[in-house]
């Protein structure tokens, strides 16, 4: 008692040396752990309380995954109510009165149509996060990466080509053995973003290398950059450097954190560069062992 110096645990071991029935106490030690005290009563054969024990839980895991979760949905909440007052908001002046002028029927049907992409991809996104962390067994196969690379580049010819920019590949025959799906999530969603945060006319950069790490695959882009404050947290879940802007532009805020949870699944590491105005560069590296050469 004379070394922890706490008045509600004080209180609960005497409660315990009188032979009563104390709840647990909660308390925060000074170095910031949570732990949980429960006291009771030892008694004699004779019914006499002869001491009392106090059994401490540490609850800080606990409480941290607690917070973790509550912050998550209140985050989910709020990045689903800014599109749905929008959508409710404009069909309801268009019920109310604006139903006879076209011109802004359109405008704000077309708000509408925005919002409920937006919802959609949200809605997409946030059950592939389950399904990440779901604990779904991680199906390694071998994987042909300029096959896969080249795949993703396909699948995005036309968006390519709707803002010209230039995708140049750089891959030696290297295969690795990875989760098909969960690498080629994490590519697709680096890939998208150097096309959407990219200048017209820009460039894409993907060079795939292999080192002792194991097999690296960075994608560069000629894009606006992250400042150098924001890029330890663009990985986290609905972090955006520039919130409005890149909301409008219909990002869900989750496509990094699904990247990096589909690789460090798989016991890779994702990382990134950036230099402001210039471009991001992003490298995915999966382990080396067991992966081979062709
Ligand atoms: P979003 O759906 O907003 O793109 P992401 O998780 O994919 O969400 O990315 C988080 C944020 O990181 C983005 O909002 C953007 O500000 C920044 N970002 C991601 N990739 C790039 C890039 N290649 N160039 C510049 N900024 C980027």
């Amino acid at each position: 008692m004379e070394l922890v110096r706490h008045a509600s645990l004080e209180g609960a071991v005497r409660g315990a040396l009188r032979g009563e029935d104390v709840p647990a106490v909660d308390l925060t030690t000074r170095g910031g752990r949570v732990l949980s005290a429960k006291a009771a009563p030892v008694r004699s054969l004779s019914g006499q309380v002869e001491l009392a024990v106090v059994v401490f839980h540490d609850l800080t895991e606990i409480r941290r995954t607690e917070k973790m979760r509550k912050d998550f949905i209140a985050n989910v909440s709020h990045e689903f109510k800014t599109p749905l007052t929008s959508i409710r908001g404009y069909a309801e002046t268009l019920l109310d009165s604006a139903a006879h002028d076209t011109e802004h029927t359109r405008e704000f049907l077309e708000t509408i149509q925005r919002n409920s992409v937006l919802l959609q991809a949200l809605v997409e996104d946030l059950l592939v996060l389950a399904q990440l962390e779901s604990e779904l067994p991680v199906e390694k196969q071998t994987i042909q990466m300029r096959e896969l690379i080249e795949e993703q580049i396909r699948l995005r010819q036309r968006l390519l080509d709707d803002k010209s920019i230039h995708v140049e590949l750089e891959c030696p025959p290297v295969e690795v053995l990875a989760d098909r799906s969960r690498l080629a999530r994490a590519l697709s969603n680096l890939l998208d973003n150097a096309i959407h945060y990219n200048k017209p006319g820009g460039q894409i950069r993907i060079s795939v290398h292999s080192s002792d790490r194991g097999v690296g695959v960075d994608v560069a882009d000629s894009g606006s950059g992250i400042p150098q404050k924001d890029l330890a947290r663009v990985f986290e879940r609905f972090y955006r450097v520039e919130k409005s802007r890149t909301r409008e532009s219909g990002g869900t805020g989750l496509g990094l954190s699904i990247a990096k949870h589909a690789v460090e699944s798989q016991g890779g590491t994702i990382s990134v560069a950036s230099k402001l105005g210039t471009g991001s560069t992003f490298t995915i590296v999966l382990p080396l062992n067991p992966q081979r050469f062709s």
